[in-house]
C-alpha cells in the first residue's frame, strides 16, 4: 500500500441532513462498519409531505439498508396495500388535461415503489445514530490536510475525516463550500402549489378508483400542469381518512402569481380550472373552502465543480443537484449518490484509494449526474408547452436516468 493511501486518523464521516440521501448513506456506512455521525437540524418533523416514485434506484436503496428495514419498505408507502409489481405495471400515467384521455402510460416492468417522505424518514431512521436539533452553520479545517469540523447552531461541534452535505436544496454545506452567490438556487418562473386534501368517503373511493396509483399527471393546452397523488391511507377500509395531494404549476402571469399572497391560493387555482377534465376538474371543485395551501416556489440548483478541500467535504442528493419533480428523478439520484459515496468510503477503508482520490472520483460522478437538473427544467417547461409536449424528455427517456447513470 502506498503511503498516500494511509490517513493517520481513523475514518469518521459526518453526515449533515437526515433526508433520503443522509439516511441511505448512514445505513451504508453502518453496514460496512465505517464510523459516522448523522445529524439534522429538525427538532420536530416538518409539516411538508409528499410522495416519490423510486424506480431505477430502488435496488440500490435495498442494497444499502439492513434486511430488517428492506422488509419495512412497504410501510413507507402512501398505500401499504400497493405492490411494487402492480405500481410498476401501472407506472406513470400522463393524460391530456383538457380531455382526461391517456396520452401515454409508461410502465416499469422491474417495479416501482411509491414512498411517502415522512413515513420513509421515520421508518428508515431506525437503528441509526441520529441526532436532531443540530443545525450546521459552518465548517473549519485542520491545518494538516486531514480533519474537518462541523459547527452547529447550538454551539457544539463534530470533527471527522469528511463532511457530506446531505442537507437538501438550500444546503448550508453548499454555501460553506461555494459561497452564498454560487450556492444560491434559481427560482423558476412558475406558480406552484402542493397541498394535501381529503374527501367524503364516496368521492375518495371514486378518486382512488379512477386515479393512477403512482403518478397521474397532465399538461393542459392552456399551459398548465396538474398531478393527483395519494399521500396516505391511514385506514384502508375508511376512505374518508385517505389523504391525497395536488401538484399544480403554471407560468407566472400577474402580480398575484408573483406575490402569491396568503388566502388567495384556492381562489386563484379555481380561476385556472376552466377547460380541465376529470379527475382534476371535480377534485378542485370538491376541495373544502378552507383547504390549507402553503406558499411554495420551484427552486433548482445546477452543480458547479467545488474544491473538496483535500477530500474533506462533499455534497449529495438535493444539496448537490436540486431539480423540479417533473421527471421524478431527484430521489432516485439521491440514492445513487448515497450508493456511490458509500462505495468510495469502503475504498478508503480498505486502502484502495486515499480519501482525496475517493472524493475526487465521487465528486466527478455527482456533478455529471447533475445534468438531470437541466433535463428536469426542460421537462417542467414542456409540461407548460402542450404543442411540443410529445418531444419532451419523458417521452424520449421515460423515467430512466439520463446517460447511463443507473
Ligand atoms: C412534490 C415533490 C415530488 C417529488 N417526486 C419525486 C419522484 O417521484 N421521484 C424522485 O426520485 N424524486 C422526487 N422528488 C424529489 C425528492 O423528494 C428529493 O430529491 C429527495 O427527497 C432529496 O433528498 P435529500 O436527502 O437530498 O434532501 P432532503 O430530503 O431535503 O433532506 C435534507 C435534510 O437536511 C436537513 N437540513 C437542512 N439544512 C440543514 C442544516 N443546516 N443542518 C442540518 N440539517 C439540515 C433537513 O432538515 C432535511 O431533513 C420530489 C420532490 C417533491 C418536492
Amino acid at each position: 500500500m502506498g503511503t498516500t493511501l494511509v490517513e493517520s486518523k481513523p475514518l469518521h464521516v459526518v453526515v449533515v441532513g437526515a433526508g433520503l440521501a443522509g439516511i441511505a448513506i448512514a445505513h451504508g456506512l453502518r453496514k460496512h462498519g465505517i464510523s459516522y455521525r448523522l445529524v439534522d437540524r429538525e427538532t420536530t418533523p416538518r409539516d411538508r409531505n409528499w410522495g416519490i416514485t423510486l424506480s431505477w434506484a430502488l435496488p440500490l436503496l435495498e442494497s444499502l439498508l439492513p434486511p430488517a428495514l428492506v422488509a419495512q419498505l412497504q410501510a413507507c408507502q402512501p398505500d401499504t396495500s400497493l405492490s411494487v409489481a402492480s405500481a410498476g405495471e401501472q407506472g406513470v400515467l400522463i393524460r391530456d388535461g383538457g380531455t382526461g384521455a391517456i396520452k401515454i402510460r409508461m410502465s416499469y416492468p422491474g417495479g416501482v415503489r411509491r414512498m411517502q417522505i415522512q413515513k420513509t424518514k421515520r421508518v428508515l431512521s431506525a437503528g441509526l445514530h441520529l441526532e436532531y436539533g443540530k443545525k450546521l452553520v459552518s465548517l473549519s479545517y485542520d491545518d494538516s490536510p486531514e480533519g474537518v469540523t462541523a459547527h452547529f447552531a447550538d454551539g457544539t461541534t463534530e470533527t471527522g475525516s469528511v463532511v457530506v452535505g446531505a442537507d437538501g436544496g438550500a444546503s448550508q454545506v453548499r454555501r460553506c463550500l461555494l459561497g452564498e452567490e454560487a450556492a444560491a438556487q434559481e427560482v423558476l418562473p412558475y406558480a406552484f402549489m402542493n397541498f394535501p386534501f381529503s374527501l367524503p368517503a364516496e368521492k375518495a373511493r371514486w378518486l382512488d378508483g379512477v386515479m393512477n396509483p403512482s403518478v397521474d399527471v397532465a399538461p393542459h393546452p392552456k399551459a398548465m400542469y396538474m398531478g393527483l397523488f395519494l399521500l396516505d391511507k391511514p385506514d384502508l377500509d375508511r376512505p374518508e381518512t385517505w389523504v391525497f395531494y395536488v401538484l399544480v404549476t403554471w407560468p407566472i402571469a400577474d402580480e398575484d402569481d408573483e406575490v402569491n399572497p396568503d388566502g388567495t391560493r384556492l381562489h386563484r387555482l379555481r380561476a385556472h380550472m376552466d377547460g380541465w377534465a376529470d379527475p382534476y376538474k371535480s377534485v378542485v371543485e370538491w376541495l373544502a373552502d378552507d383547504v390549507a395551501i402553503g406558499k411554495d416556489q420551484l427552486r433548482i440548483w445546477h452543480p458547479k465543480e467545488w474544491d473538496n478541500r483535500c477530500g474533506r467535504v462533499t455534497l449529495t442528493g438535493d444539496a448537490a443537484h436540486s431539480m423540479t419533480f417533473h421527471r421524478g428523478q431527484g430521489g432516485n439520484l439521491a440514492i445513487k449518490d448515497a450508493d456511490e459515496f458509500v462505495k468510495r468510503m469502503v475504498d478508503v477503508k480498505e486502502g484502495r484509494l486515499s480519501l482525496k482520490a475517493a472524493m475526487d472520483e465521487y465528486d466527478r460522478g455527482v456533478v455529471a449526474r447533475g445534468e438531470e437538473v437541466e433535463i428536469s427544467k426542460q421537462q417542467a417547461a414542456a409540461f407548460h408547452d402542450y404543442e411540443n409536449f410529445d418531444n419532451s424528455p419523458v417521452f424520449k427517456m421515460g423515467i430512466k436516468p439520463a446517460g447511463s447513470r443507473s
